[in-house]
Parts: C-alpha cells; structure tokens; sequence
C-alpha cells in the first residue's frame, strides 16, 4: 500500500525493544494515530530531531490491515517553534495543550480544527508570553470542538437563562454547566466576575486572548472551574496540571 503523508504533530513517545519507538501523533489526514518508528533511538537519520514536542512535521506513514498500529517510515520538521524550550512558562503550556488533546481526542476521527488549535498554540507560545488567559481559551476551545464545551448561558438544572442574573450562579460539572441559585448548591458557587470572564474568554479565539486581563482572584477562580471541568471530562487529573499550578500563570 502506498505511504500516506500528512502534517503531523506529536503528542507522546514510549521506547519499546531495543531501539524503536512508539509514538502517538495528531495528524491532519487521519486524526490521532499510534505508530512505530523503528531504529528510532539508534538511527536519526530518518527521524531525525524533529520526532520531539512541539514540532510541526511532515509524517510518512504506511497503514497495516492486521493491526491498529501504523508504521512511521519518515518524519522531517516543518516548524520547530524553538521560541517554546526559552521559556519554562511557555514549555508547560505546551506541554499540558499537548496532552489535552491527547485526553480528549479519539484515535481515527480526523478533526482539522484540532490539529490547527494545537498549532496555532505552538505558534504563539514560540513568539509571545504564555498567558492563563490564552490557556482558558484553549480549553474551552477544545472543550467546544470535541463537542464537550460548559453550558454557560441557560440554567443546566431549570433550563433559566441566567446571563442577566450572574450573582447566585454556580458551576455544576456533573450536569454540564452553570447552574442558577435554585438549583445549585453553596459548594459550587462562581464569584459573578469569574463567571463573566469565562463567558467572555468562551467567545474569543487563541490570537485575541490578550485583550482580556483578569485579576489574579477571577484567574485562580478559573483555573480551579476549569480544572474542575477537564478533570471531570477525561476522569483524571492531567500530569501537566500539577506543573501549571506551581507557576500560577
Ligand atoms: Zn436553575
């Protein structure tokens, strides 16, 4: 069969025997995909360094009938975005983007939007200051394409509409979204500001995140909603969130 070639991002690599790799890879024409590199850790010549994080590459892969996992026969770097290994801030930014995508995107289903919000995050942490901001964004970016995004507007337990009443609101992760002060519990209660901010940062893309500067008790208020929100999604805590934690940006 003939090789198939696609841009490709990587999202994680396992050592396996004695020199190859397994690598799993976001890529443009067939979604999330496992593949071995054979000779990877021995030979760089056909991988080269672009089998790394944060790397755009252009992926040569032969799919196999019998078996789930492709066969990785080329890889040659596309974009480095050497700016991210500068800055620690922006390497776990990155790094927890990288594995989101891993956690919420399901092997085979080609999701371009996906493969483009993982780049277009590379590229701006390559170039400008990794912000919470644009962080939140990429979530509820996320979140919103794999059809998986906090219903913010309506009440999730009468079905109100609670734009207008953001004082008694509350954040119910079980049922998806915001709950009014009827229908929430004490617990779950969102600071009004917090709730606008994340309404706000839902409408913007990754480029426009900048615009918005919040102060550091709506930040930390999110980052905890946020969290909340993912690891209820996924069923477990991200390795990386520990990290983004210890820099509270
Ligand atoms: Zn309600």
């Amino acid at each position: 069969m003939e090789p198939i070639h696609t841009r490709a991002l990587l999202l994680k690599r396992v050592d396996t025997g004695e020199s190859d790799r397994v690598v799993t890879l976001v890529t443009e024409e067939l979604g999330k995909v496992s593949a071995i590199a054979r000779g990877a850790r021995r030979s760089r010549k056909r991988f080269g360094a672009a089998l790394a994080l944060f790397v755009l590459a252009e992926a040569e892969l032969r799919t196999r009938t019998t078996s789930s996992l492709h066969v990785l026969t080329g890889y040659h770097a596309l974009e480095i975005h050497a700016g991210i290994s500068r800055d620690i801030a922006a390497i776990t930014h990155a790094s927890y983007a990288t594995e989101l995508v891993d956690a919420l995107c399901p092997k085979g289903h080609p999701d371009p939007e996906i493969f483009d919000l993982l780049l277009e995050m590379y590229g701006l942490l390559a170039v400008e200051p990794a912000t919470s901001e644009r962080l939140r964004v990429f979530e509820l970016r996320l979140l919103t394409i794999a059809g998986l995004a906090p219903q913010l507007s309506v009440c999730v337990g009468c079905g109100r509409d609670v734009f207008n009443e953001p004082e008694r609101l509350g954040m119910d992760m079980g049922r998806g979204g915001v709950v009014c002060g009827d229908c929430g519990r004490p617990d779950q209660a969102i600071a009004p500001e917090t709730y606008g901010a994340l309404f706000e940062l839902a409408q913007l893309g990754l480029g426009d995140a900048g615009k918005l500067s919040l102060s550091d008790r709506v930040r930390r208020e999110l980052r905890n909603t946020m969290a909340a929100t993912i690891e209820y999604t996924v069923g477990r805590q991200l390795k990386s969130v520990q990290f983004i934690h210890k820099l509270s940006r």
